[in-house]
C-alpha cells in the first residue's frame, strides 16, 4: 500500500511520525498491529462518532495522539485516555478531516471545533486543554505554533453555527431545565 503525500508526516496532529516520510513502512506497520474498528463502532466518550466509511485503528504503537496513515484513522489509545472526551473526539475530528478534505492543519482544526460545536460535545471551556496537547513551537511548516492555532481555533468555534435541533448549553444550564 502506498502512502499519498498527505497522509505522511504533514498529517499528524503533531507530526511527530515524521519518519513516515522517509519510511513508510513503519506507518504501514503501525496500522497492521492495531485494532481495527469498522465505520461508527469505536466509543469516544458516550459517542461513536463517523467519519463517512473511515474505519479506526486503536494502537499504542502510534508516536503521537492520532494520525491519518493511508485511509485510516489511526488513534493511541494510552495518550487520549489521559484526555477529556472532548479533547479525544477532536483529534478524531482533525483526523477525520484529513481523510475526507486531505492537508491542511488549520482546515482540520476548523473542522473539529465547528463539528463539536454543532454535535454539542464540544464547549468553549474545552479548547484549554486541547490546546495543551500542541506544542508551543511549530514542529513544520503546515503546523502553526500553539498560540496561532488555538486562535485559530477560538476564531472557527466563534464563527461556527449551532443547530437548533442540538443546542449547546452553558455548564451551569446543564441541571434542572
Ligand atoms: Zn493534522
Amino acid at each position: 500500500m502506498r502512502m499519498p503525500a498527505w497522509a505522511t508526516g504533514a498529517c499528524l496532529i503533531l507530526a511527530s511520525l515524521l519518519t513516515a516520510a522517509t519510511r513508510p513502512v513503519v506507518a504501514e506497520e503501525i496500522v497492521l498491529r492495531g485494532t481495527l474498528y469498522e465505520p461508527g463502532k469505536l466509543q469516544i466518550g458516550t459517542r461513536m462518532p463517523v467519519c463517512g466509511r473511515t474505519r479506526t485503528v486503536v494502537t499504542a504503537d502510534l508516536g503521537d495522539y492520532g494520525a491519518s496513515i493511508g485511509g485510516f484513522i489511526v488513534l493511541n489509545p494510552v495518550r487520549l485516555d489521559r484526555l477529556s472526551a472532548a479533547t479525544r473526539l477532536f483529534v478524531y475530528s482533525h483526523e477525520c478531516a484529513h481523510q475526507l478534505y486531505g492537508p491542511g492543519e488549520e482546515q482540520a482544526d476548523c473542522y473539529a471545533a465547528r463539528r463539536g460545536k454543532a454535535e454539542g460535545w464540544l464547549l468553549e471551556s474545552d479548547i484549554d486543554q486541547i490546546c495543551m496537547i500542541f506544542p508551543h513551537k511549530s514542529r513544520s511548516p503546515e503546523h502553526p505554533n500553539r498560540a496561532e492555532r488555538c486562535a485559530a481555533i477560538r476564531s472557527c468555534f466563534d464563527s461556527a453555527a449551532v443547530p437548533a435541533a442540538a443546542p449547546v448549553l452553558a455548564p451551569q444550564d446543564r441541571d434542572f431545565r
